[in-house]
């Protein structure tokens, strides 16, 4: 029996995890395309922080920004499993571009594709599918991001059939690229009954008059993927701008995240098996007492552990996109996935880069940039003590 993930589903009361024949094909093309195109280039444009737009426009037309929206918005018909697929494999190589990816869809697409008005959907997707055009997500501020409801500052107000938005956001991935063409804007628009801020989604033009986009960070990690901070005096777009209904904002992104825990979770995993990859590599060819490296049981054990972390990492984003696409509940299992993920990629980009020695601290070799990009997955999306809230609170512990 194939499921609607494209895995066997359950069979004879075992569950499977063997891909069907689409998806497989699907997840060999991303990894062929992450070992010619994306591995030999991208260490230079990391090192440069630049930007990898020729990947992107690659991946455009390979269909990957594309893979979960219907065929008659310009995108692939396949599902959110297909995505999570290719942001493994991209991980695998280098989390620059597979964040350009995830963020992209799941931040950008995906908001406009679930929440959007016929017209927003046919005027955005086709060009975003096609990875001609990027779209942003700008929900965390200055003031914070896990208590990004009460830490809003951003306002809209309606005035003369425009919204104008006042406000700034922190750390908005894929916002100030050549193609970035949109980003959703997470605004308080009023207050709601009880008193609390209504919080409402606007898409916001790039280039649109009073939107600046302040210059690049300098991050850590992430180094060839594209972070601003922005910022809005009294920036107007049409009131039909509106994403979904007004003071739906809060619903919106809280679904968003639910659904982009399990892509991070996805692209985490990645990461961790990146670190086996290179790993098993590295000790078979190093040599050291008369002999290769792999032959010390010390370092075989570890790459074990990290073996053990990579699995473990993708049976729970597997089991996560398996619920979500059955329409089942799935906001604990992608709690669980993303901080199994980002576990997993934190601690094998750390004994990886020891396995390298001296090598491992040097930025011409992967795991060294495995070992920056790691830490970004504890972070961003929730932070591990998020999922471990939400966790929590799915067991029905509150504070
Ligand atoms: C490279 C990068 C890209 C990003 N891309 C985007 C994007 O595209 N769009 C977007 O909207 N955001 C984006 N973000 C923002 C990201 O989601 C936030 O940084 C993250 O949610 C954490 O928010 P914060 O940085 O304000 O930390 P804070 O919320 O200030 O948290 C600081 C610390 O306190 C802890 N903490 C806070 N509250 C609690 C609590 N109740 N219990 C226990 N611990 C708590 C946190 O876990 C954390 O350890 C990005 C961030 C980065 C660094």
């Amino acid at each position: 029996m194939v499921s609607k993930t494209g895995m066997r589903g359950v069979e004879g009361g075992v569950i499977g995890f063997r891909l069907d024949e689409e998806h497989e094909e699907l997840r060999k093309s991303v990894e062929e395309f992450a070992r010619d195109v994306v591995a030999p280039t991208i260490g230079e444009l990391y090192d440069r922080g630049e930007f990898p737009y020729d990947i992107v426009a690659r991946m455009g037309r390979m269909g990957l920004f594309g893979l979960p929206v219907a065929e008659e918005y310009g995108g692939m018909g396949g599902d959110y499993f297909a995505l999570c697929l290719a942001l493994e494999e991209l991980g695998r190589v280098d989390s620059s571009v597979a964040i350009t990816l995830e963020a992209g869809v799941s931040l950008g697409i995906m908001p406009i594709y679930r929440y959007g008005t016929e017209a927003q959907k046919r005027e955005w997707l086709p060009p975003l599918c096609a990875g001609e055009m990027l779209a942003a997500f700008g929900l965390t501020e200055p003031g914070g991001g896990t208590d990004v409801a009460g830490a809003m500052r951003t306002k809209a107000r309606l005035e003369d059939g425009h919204w104008v938005i006042d406000g700034s956001k922190s750390f908005i991935t894929n916002s100030g690229t050549d193609i970035t063409g949109v980003i959703a804007v997470a605004a308080i628009t009023g207050t709601a009954s009880g008193g609390k801020p209504e919080i409402s989604t606007i898409l916001v033009p790039s280039g649109t008059p009073g939107l600046t986009v302040a210059k690049k960070y300098s991050k850590v990690g992430w180094s060839a993927s594209d972070t601003h901070e922005l910022s809005f005096d009294g920036c107007r777009v049409p009131e039909a701008n509106l994403l979904g209904e007004r003071g739906r904002g809060y619903a919106q992104f809280l679904a968003t995240l639910d659904e982009g825990r399990v892509a991070v979770a996805a692209l985490s995993t990645g990461l961790a098996q990146g670190c086996v990859d290179e790993s098993v590599a590295y000790v078979r060819d190093r040599q050291a007492f008369g002999g290769p490296i792999g032959r010390f049981q010390a370092l075989q054990f570890k790459i074990a552990d990290m073996e053990t972390r990579a699995h473990n990492a993708r049976l729970s984003w597997y089991h996560a996109a398996a619920r979500m696409s059955a329409g089942e509940p799935f906001k604990k299992e992608a709690a669980i996935a993303k901080l199994t993920g980002s576990d997993a990629a934190m601690d094998n980009s750390r004994d990886a880069t020891q396995v390298f020695g001296g090598y491992g601290f040097m930025n011409e070799f992967a795991v060294g940039r495995f070992y920056r990009d790691a830490k970004i997955l504890e972070i961003g999306e929730g932070t591990s003590e998020v999922q471990r809230m939400l966790i929590a609170r799915e067991l029905g512990l509150s504070t």
